[in-house]
């Protein structure tokens, strides 16, 4: 099989295991090359995410999207950040959510990233936190608070993790109406996280296959 054939096949696959039309999916191409974006591009993709910034900016430069940053974020690099990306998953800090009010030349959209455990190793902030982090979104023109995002910390059961997760969304939403949306799912689990309300499904291996190491 080409490569075209394996991913079409994938994306196929994974296509067929969205349960709700509100869903968006959103292809993981950190680590895999620009030609498997333009090829995913063509089969009608239109939602891609990266981890690093360098990596991001030179793929959204060569294929059309939209594009979403969900990695860790370091402040020197907001402004360039927000220059390609049209979405950051990965807000967890309200100096970094101010400097990007500030540098960002558009408004953009922005998920705050929620952690179950308070694990720094996957980022985000605890529940009790949350409603603080949005408050003070609020306050800044240029970020438009859209939603939660998690990924569950290790050895959580899939179903009980994102029930949780739901859960804090419902009750953030209560005080946020606009953060409508709640990014949770990724290759292993994004069935389930559907299940219990996601919107955004965040998938890479699934449709590209085994992840090439990071250079
Ligand atoms: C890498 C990554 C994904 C996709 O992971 P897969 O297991 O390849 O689907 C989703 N979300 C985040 C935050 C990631 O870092």
């Amino acid at each position: 099989m080409n490569r075209r054939d394996e991913i079409a096949a994938n994306l196929l696959a994974v296509q067929g295991k969205i349960t709700r039309p509100d869903i968006t999916l959103i292809a993981v191409t950190k680590t895999y090359p620009v030609s498997d974006v333009q090829i995913l591009h063509e089969l009608g993709i239109n939602n891609f995410g990266e981890n690093r910034n360098e990596e991001g900016l030179e793929k959204a430069a060569q294929v059309e999207g939209r594009w979403h940053f969900q990695g860790e974020i370091q402040s020197r690099k907001l402004r360039d950040i927000a220059r390609w990306a049209d979405v950051i998953h990965s807000l967890d800090d309200a100096s970094h959510a101010t400097k990007l009010n500030s540098v960002t030349e558009k408004e953009i959209d922005v998920f705050l990233q929620l952690s179950l455990d308070g694990d720094p190793a996957r980022g985000g902030v605890r529940a009790s936190e949350l409603a603080a982090l949005g408050a003070h979104l609020h306050t800044l023109p240029n970020v438009n608070l859209v939603g939660l995002m998690c990924v569950l910390p290790l050895g959580v059961e899939a179903r009980i993790g994102f029930t949780e997760v739901a859960k804090i969304h419902r009750d953030f939403q209560g005080e946020f109406p606009g953060a409508q949306s709640l990014s949770a799912g990724m290759s292993g689990d994004f069935e389930i996280a559907i299940d219990c309300g996601a919107t955004h499904i965040r998938v890479g291996s699934q449709i590209l296959g085994m992840r090439p190491p990071h250079g």
